[in-house]
């Protein structure tokens, strides 16, 4: 397609997002809830929906809910009231799931992602509702036959529903990667989608620029990666210009997307789906969400990414690139906040965080809560290189590897011992500097004959004759004002 076919569009995009939360117990039972037990041990006879069984709501998942709204600053309901939604398939043993159809516990809401430009975008919610998942078929695990997990029946889901908001894949990218942050740092979703505890459907659309209506819109399944959902709708962007540069009719319908041929492929018709006879669950009594519990969850509220990246920015003047590799993992946003209780040179905090100490977790494999040097120690580092002890070259190379090694003595210590403790003194500089002028009266008479950029050169030399322990600010206006006396 080429740009100019592709230039008469614009592409509309709506997200829904499903979260497994991360509680203790199932949805509506007192299974366990966890990933990767053995198949079908945490099934009771409430979660295969055995007659007579009665479900009992997980005060958790409403909790887990109002964090999420609170942090979309969505409206939050009053009452919860529950939903049948019917349809047979061989991993739903109770034949329906309880869901909320008309009353989700949370109504609008929005996030700020970054656009195509970087620019901050709006994103509005139409809702999040509690549910809960289905169990597990696998079809590649045996030769014949498919194969049931039920363990996954009946975990609690919040599904986030997004306004048609969205204008490109690269937005929509933004928007998973922002809302997978946010589950992270609320601590309700462990957000891999790898594994399937968060997945992403994409509505998309296309229509000539400037029209009034939207265009058909067509439904996107099974991306097991952020980066999946940005190629399924770039390959559904072209697809649906095509059609309709073709003059074809874009049918509304599911489709699935196959990761490995990078392409979308029809599911079903909307003819053909499902109609789920929603009515209310008359097992489940309805939930009053009182004012006071919403204040106890607010209460409990963690910093969130945006309010640390707006600090960062705006009270340590961090530049904004900083300010979001550090706001991207909540462990690491809190090792910085320590950190920085710790010492007031913010941008050195940084960029130990970002540089030596990152280095060394990808080296290791590690993470941040793993991290052998305590955040007083990193402080006390700072401090030395601040008070010009030692140069931050030699803090790098030679004092950070050894307090990896041992953390049982302080920074000073390691420095006095390794000697790195930097020559502030101004008669051992001066010392180097009659050196220097000794060994290179040529570039000294040079230097006097006008060409003062030699004092590069002599630095160069005194550092040498220093062992790089001379102070290079001192060092420096020392330097200049023994040649200009000669
Ligand atoms: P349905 O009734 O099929 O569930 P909804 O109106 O509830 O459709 O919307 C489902 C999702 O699709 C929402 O995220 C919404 O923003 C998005 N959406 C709705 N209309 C369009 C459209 N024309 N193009 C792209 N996305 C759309
Ligand atoms: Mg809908």
């Amino acid at each position: 397609m080429t740009p100019e076919v592709r230039e008469k569009y614009e592409v509309v995009i709506g997200l829904e997002i499903h979260a497994q939360m991360l509680t203790q117990t199932k949805a509506y039972s007192n299974d366990v809830n966890e990933y990767g037990a053995v198949p079908n041990t945490n099934v009771s006879a409430i979660t295969l929906g055995h007659p007579g069984t009665l479900p009992m709501m997980n005060k958790k998942t409403i909790e887990y809910a109002i964090r999420l709204g609170l942090a979309f600053n969505s409206n939050i309901a009053e009452a919860q009231y529950f939903a049948r939604k019917n349809y047979f398939y061989p991993d739903l043993p109770k034949g329906y799931q309880i869901t909320q159809d008309l009353t989700p516990i949370c109504t609008g809401g929005h996030i700020f992602i970054k656009d195509e430009e970087g620019a901050e975008k709006k994103i509005n919610l139409t809702r999040i509702h509690m549910e809960e998942d289905a169990g597990k078929s696998m079809h590649d695990m045996d030769v014949y036959d498919t194969l049931v997990d039920l363990n996954r029946a009946g975990t609690p889901l919040l599904e986030i529903v997004t306004e048609p908001d969205l204008r490109s894949s690269t937005e929509a990218y933004n928007f998973v990667t922002e809302v997978r942050k946010l589950v992270r740092y609320l601590e309700i979703c462990d957000g891999n989608m790898e594994e399937g505890s968060m997945r992403c459907d994409a509505n998309i659309s296309v229509r000539l620029k400037g029209a009034e209506e939207f265009g058909t819109k067509v439904e996107v399944k099974n991306m097991n990666s952020i980066r999946n959902v940005q190629k399924a709708i770039e390959f559904e962007i072209e697809r649906q210009i095509e059609a309709v540069e073709k003059g074809e009719t874009i049918y509304q319908e599911t489709r699935s997307f196959d990761a490995l041929k990078n392409r979308t492929l029809s599911m079903r018709s909307k003819e053909a789906a499902n109609d789920y006879r929603y009515f209310p669950e008359p097992d489940l009594q309805p939930i009053t969400v009182q004012e006071d519990a919403i204040d106890a969850v607010r209460a409990e509220m963690p910093a969130l990414p945006r309010d640390l990246f707006l600090k960062y920015t705006n009270e340590l003047k961090l530049s904004d690139y900083d300010a979001y590799n550090l706001t991207d993992s909540k462990d690491i946003a809190l090792f910085y906040e320590d950190l920085i209780s710790k010492t007031s040179n913010y941008k050195a905090a940084a960029n130990w965080i970002m540089g030596d100490v990152k280095s060394y977790l990808n080296a290791t494999g590690q993470e941040i809560d793993k991290f052998p040097i305590s955040t007083e120690s990193l402080a006390a580092l700072i401090a030395l290189i601040d008070e010009g002890k030692v140069s931050s070259t030699l803090a790098s190379q030679k004092l950070f590897p050894e307090m990896l090694k041992d953390q049982s003595k302080t920074p000073l210590a390691i420095a006095e011992e390794l000697n790195l403790i930097q020559d502030s003194n101004e008669d051992s500089i001066l010392g180097f500097i009659h050196n220097v002028i000794e060994q290179h009266p040529e570039e000294i008479e040079r230097y006097k004959n006008g060409e003062k950029q030699l004092v590069g050169f002599l630095m160069g030399q005194l550092m040498r004759l220093s062992k790089g322990k001379a102070d290079p600010k001192a060092a420096n206006q020392l330097m200049r004002k023994t040649l200009d006396e000669l």
